[in-house]
């Protein structure tokens, strides 16, 4: 199966904590509520979680995005400081406008059911919607959230692709032989296939629209301090940090490198914990590593420019190509390999590229940006994206860079491939047991009490 999505499915601009559990499922929502519409006379509906969404919905936030979603609001379109407001009428009223259009009763301590220990086959995120109508007829559907936002309704036909991409690929192996072929760089093989969607002009201004909202993200939480939501009492730090680093003033020291890059992983991933406005990159959880390497690019390297910048968000999105294609951006199917892992191995990427990289390194980037997450497991403490998350986000950032450094100072050839890589991942992800998927029945999850 070659790349069958676009670089706007990868890099999403949404609301936090979580791309698998509150974009998805908002999506989900609101998918049903228009399609039940088709007949206004909706007496009832029911929302059943199962799997991973049902053990760490509520800290993820999984129940506000349902009330959203079936109220017909969207990741993109909802300023998350109006969420508050809005969850707080529908619940006093025990009611919402469904799809934006017609008012039901919606009491959610018996038509939101956290289905604790369930499993839906087909993925461990499962959502069914079941709508009675005035008559007494049902209908009902049943939806995954696949990671990084994306949903699948079941039973659904995958969408028909009416068009042929003029460069698909399908492995790290397709991106090198094509390279060679043609003398083109992986970013320059995605902006070419982007062109199947949509012109050159708009693909640019999406990719500069991601950089602005990534750096905007890392703006806002440098900005804001207090204590998160959720209960955990995790104080936000990037304001107190950015403070510190600004009164010591530049360093010759090189932790200031990574003092800084640390800085505005953390940003982000406070923003996102707070519920704020990110970027899915490839999802929530882990949206805090682009951004900082990014952020890293253009301000610490000799010669950064804004085709570097654009470069390096194409790379990373061929990198998560590959892993949305072969495996999976899910930490429910993957454990976090798969959010920050995959995070890592894109940044890694992007920044060899950005740097001047042949493809050959900037594939080792990619490797070398996985190898070293392989394994890591998903164990948020109270269900939160908060703890490990957070602070992951600066270890992936680093290691990020390490990794791209590693591979520039190569010639491009090593022993395990990004292709090898990336099915190691998943077969990892496969063998893992499922209290290391997102269900906080493992790890941390279990070994740090709660206050
Ligand atoms: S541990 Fe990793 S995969 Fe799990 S919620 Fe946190 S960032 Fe996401």
């Amino acid at each position: 199966m070659s790349q069958s999505f676009s670089i706007t499915d990868l890099f999403t601009i949404g609301i936090g904590p979580s791309s698998s559990h509150t974009v998805g499922p908002m999506r989900a929502a609101r998918d049903f509520a228009e399609r039940v519409l088709i007949r206004p006379d909706v007496g009832q509906l029911i929302c059943e979680l199962f799997g991973s969404l049902a053990l760490t919905g509520h800290g993820h936030a999984t129940d506000t995005a349902i009330l959203l979603g079936l109220s017909g609001f969207t990741p993109e379109g909802t300023d998350p400081d109006d969420i508050a407001s809005i969850i707080a009428a529908i619940r006093h009223a025990d009611s919402l406008k469904l799809a934006g259009k017609v008012d039901i009763s919606f009491v959610e301590s018996q038509h939101l059911l956290f289905r604790k220990g369930e499993f839906l086959p087909g993925h461990a995120n499962a959502m069914r919607f079941t709508a009675i109508y005035g008559d007494g007829s049902e209908c009902s559907e049943t939806y995954f959230s696949i990671g990084g936002g994306a949903i699948k309704r079941e039973n659904a036909d995958a969408p028909r692709l009416n068009f042929v991409l003029p460069h698909p690929f399908a492995s790290g192996a397709d991106l090198l032989a094509m390279g060679n072929d043609t003398g083109m760089t992986f970013g320059a093989i995605v902006e070419a296939n982007e062109a199947a969607w949509r012109s050159e002009a708009e693909t640019r201004a999406f990719i500069d629209e991601v950089r602005v909202a990534m750096l905007a993200c890392i703006k806002r939480g440098i900005a804001k301090d207090g204590i998160l939501p959720g209960g955990l009492n995790v104080k936000r730090r990037a304001k107190c940090l950015h403070e510190r680093l600004v009164e010591r003033g530049p360093r010759s020291d090189p932790s200031t490198v990574f003092e800084w890059v640390s800085l505005w992983a953390l940003a982000v991933n406070e923003e996102n914990a707070a519920g704020g406005r990110v970027v899915t990159a490839p999802t929530n959880g882990a949206a805090g590593v682009i951004p900082a390497v990014l952020k890293y690019y253009e301000i610490f390297t000799a010669n950064p420019t804004p085709e570097g910048s654009r470069l390096l968000l194409t790379t990373a999105s061929a990198i998560g190509f590959l892993y949305k294609t072969n495996a999976s951006i899910s930490a429910a199917e993957m454990g976090c390999q798969g959010e920050v892992g995959v995070a890592c191995s894109m940044a890694a990427a992007g920044l060899a590229a950005a740097l001047g990289g042949s493809n050959a390194q900037v594939e080792n980037a990619a490797e070398i940006g996985m190898e070293h997450n392989l394994g890591l497991t998903c164990d948020p403490i109270g269900g939160l994206v908060q703890i490990p998350c957070i602070e992951r986000n600066t270890m992936g950032a680093i290691k990020a860079i390490n990794a791209a450094y590693l591979a520039l100072q190569g010639d491009g050839s090593h022993i395990v491939s990004l292709d090898a890589v990336i099915e190691t991942m998943r077969q990892t992800g496969e063998d893992m047991r499922s209290k290391y998927k997102e269900t906080s029945l493992g790890g941390l999850a279990v070994n740090v009490v709660e206050c």
